[in-house]
């Protein structure tokens, strides 16, 4: 990080404000009282919140071990089981329950009860067992949206068997790697997985993966898609025969609170992925109250959170903070767009979804695709919407409350972390007044600020680095196998601070605009400037639906601002298209961040999960050899888009 600039610049203006709706305020789950109960004593509140909420074999009687930072502990004395809380205290009193309303991509539909899915896990975990895997050994799954996703992942923590999930849309080679970086000696996998109308080839490319992973010595394999295999005799074995015979209970491992619950790699915006190492007990009690709280979260709600099980999103609210809860949620295969652009929508109407969690790289899709598909079904169930993932451009917000939310309902736009493991930014959705593009305040027991360079908090108003001055009960504990780079990572900026990695902005009421990655900030004639704000102002125009903005070398302005912009539905750009955009920008935010080019393109770099990458368009633009693409979802587009910003630096304005 740079030490020159001490803040980040902030440009934006955004005054639209939602209070909460009355009746929505007057039955919240969370109320005002919680941030002053937390606040009164962290710790003891997060202690209170872990015996509650949790079924414990021993209940903890202490909060947080601070006795070797950065490496905190939780609960430490606690003695639980995850599967347990997400299954087995459920069955007396909701058993029959539906826990997932499932659809396959091709149609298949099928409702599990806990009771179902409380057999299923004691079945594979019996299984698992019988094979040879128990406490502590590692277990990489890699399947796509399926049942057996959610059942994999419960069975291992019935068996104390830390899993490491690796999204079904990775390659070989980035399998191989997470499978090497922590160890596994299991594979759980299937024949294949849909995704938009084909065959997503799990089981070749995990046979390809395993090649290089020798101490892999069983390898589970679901039947979904009825795929032609190889099959490696000895190690491989069907899922369904591995379950078949066995008892439909399993005695769960008394787990400590601080033993391993799982790996999961970082997305790999910035550069190579981190394995996060979370724990079971503090874990537990971050998401199941964040899910609670932020959800508000009632008897009768349909929850969908759309995000992949691959993600930390998936683990932390479709899978443990959910079915601890006892919720009844949805989960669904495959792509948006199949069989066409309103599957969502239609399966929002089927379940009568009332919240509804997904990521702003879903939303500016549907922006670009248009209201028609929204507006084809009936989507009054809805009560609640969330997003998470990235920064949400604030038109992009309006326009999911508008055309999702038929301009009644709260919007929860909640900041985290991978290595923060439970929602840490986020509006209460009774009490907080909303502004679209605001993650708004920390929650109850969360201490967070904005620094500069030497670590001080920035007075409200200025841009700075976002930290977290205390541990969190969800907090990773390290990075799997190497806790100098955690040190490092995280804790070595600031003395007794967790740098998060992300800019940050509080206005004049406090509440903090998250302003995109530090690494990601441009020097424009020595104003230090974030891309989301000009990002935003792009969006904000009537045409466009996504944006991204990088930082190239320039001679006069030590960089300047090359934007890439996609329009909406079938809109195609002209010159004239581009100057209306760069002054747009100018008049909305200020001269300073007009674009010097902009290219109009039909897509962005991102992520396997739907992120912008940034460095890529850096590379792109600054015309060098492109930085790491392992994580890079779509690498066509960036074929593409390097000829176009080639002809646009010819070609480009002042
Ligand atoms: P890597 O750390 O490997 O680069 P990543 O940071 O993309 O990958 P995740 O842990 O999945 O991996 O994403 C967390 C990041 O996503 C946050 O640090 C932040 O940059 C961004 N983010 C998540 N939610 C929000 C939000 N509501 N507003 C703004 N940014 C968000
Ligand atoms: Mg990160």
């Amino acid at each position: 990080m740079s030490s020159d600039g001490p803040t980040i610049r902030s440009l934006e203006s955004e005054d639209r404000r939602f209070p909460p709706p009355d009746d929505f305020a007057a039955s919240a789950v969370a109320t005002a009282e919680l941030y002053d109960r937390a606040a009164a004593d962290p710790e003891a509140f997060w202690l209170e919140q872990a015996r509650e909420i949790l079924d414990w074999y021993t209940p903890p009687t202490v909060a947080c071990d601070a006795a070797n930072p950065p490496f905190f502990k939780w609960f430490t004395d606690g003695v639980l089981n995850a599967s347990v809380n997400c299954l087995d205290r459920h069955l007396a009193a909701r058993g029959d329950r539906v826990a997932f309303h499932w659809e396959g991509e091709p149609g298949e539909r099928l409702d599990i009860t806990y009771r179902d899915l409380h057999e299923r896990v004691c079945r594979l975990a019996n299984g698992l067992r019988a094979r040879g895997i128990g406490k502590g050994d590692r277990v990489a799954i890699y399947l796509g949206m399926v049942p057996e996703a959610v059942v994999a992942i419960l069975a291992c923590a019935r068996i104390g068997a830390p899993h490491t999930v690796v999204f079904g849309g990775f390659s070989p080679d980035s399998l191989r790697d997470r499978i090497i970086d922590c160890g596994c000696t299991a594979l759980i996998t299937a024949d294949g997985s849909w995704r938009a109308g084909k065959v997503i080839p799990l089981k070749r490319n995990a046979d390809a993966a395993l090649e290089s992973c020798p101490d892999v010595h069983t390898s589970v394999v679901v039947r979904r898609t009825e795929s032609e295999i190889a099959w490696s005799e000895g190690r491989d074995v069907w899922y369904h025969e591995l379950v078949a015979d066995q008892p439909a209970e399993c005695d769960p491992e008394r787990m400590a609170a601080e033993d391993p619950l799982y790996i999961l790699y970082t997305s790999g915006s910035t550069g190579k992925p981190k394995g996060i190492l979370h724990t079971t007990g503090g874990y537990l009690t971050g998401v199941a109250a964040t899910h609670r709280w932020c959800f508000d979260l009632k008897d009768d709600d349909v929850y969908w959170c759309a995000a992949d099980v691959g993600w930390v999103t998936g683990h932390s609210y479709i899978v443990y903070g959910p079915l601890a809860n006892g919720a009844t949620s949805v989960l669904y295969e495959g792509a948006p767009s199949t069989p066409d652009k309103d599957r969502w929508w239609s399966i929002v109407a089927r379940y009568g979804v009332t919240i509804l969690y997904c990521a702003p790289t879903a939303i500016r899709s549907f922006m670009k695709w248009g209201t028609e598909y929204p507006e084809r079904h009936d989507l009054s169930s809805i009560r609640l919407l969330g997003t998470v993932g990235e920064p949400i451009n604030p038109e992009a917000w309006i326009w999911y409350r508008t055309h999702i939310g038929g301009e009644r309902v709260p919007v929860v736009d909640t900041w985290w972390q991978t290595e923060t493991g439970q929602i840490m930014i986020s509006p209460l959705p009774g009490v907080t007044t909303l502004k679209p593009g605001s993650a708004t305040r920390p929650l109850p027991g969360i201490t967070a600020d904005v620094v500069d360079a030497r670590g001080e908090s920035v007075p409200l108003g200025q841009g700075g680095y976002l930290v977290l001055r205390r541990p969190w009960p969800a907090m990773l504990r390290t990075l799997y196998g190497d806790d100098e780079r955690y040190v490092d990572t995280y804790w070595s900026t600031y003395e007794g601070m967790y740098l998060a990695g992300d800019g940050a902005r509080r206005d004049d009421d406090g509440d903090y605009w998250l302003l995109g990655r530090i690494d990601d900030v441009m020097n424009v004639s020595g104003h230090r400037l974030s891309t989301i704000e000009i990002e935003s102002a792009l969006v904000d125009h009537p045409l466009v639906a996504e944006a991204a903005v990088v930082g190239r070398a320039d001679a006069t302005t030590g960089q300047a601002i090359a934007a890439f912009v996609t329009l909406k539905g079938h809109a195609t750009g002209d010159e004239s298209i581009i100057a209306e955009l760069r002054q747009h920008v100018a008049t909305k935010i200020g001269a300073i961040a007009r674009p010097k080019s902009i290219v109009l393109t039909d897509d962005l770099p991102k992520t396997r999960s739907g992120k912008i990458m940034r460095r890529l368009l850096r590379d792109i633009s600054e015309n060098r050899q492109l930085g790491d693409v392992t994580t890079l979802a779509n690498e066509e587009v960036v074929q593409e888009i390097a000829g176009m910003a080639e002809s646009a630096r010819s070609s480009e304005g002042s």
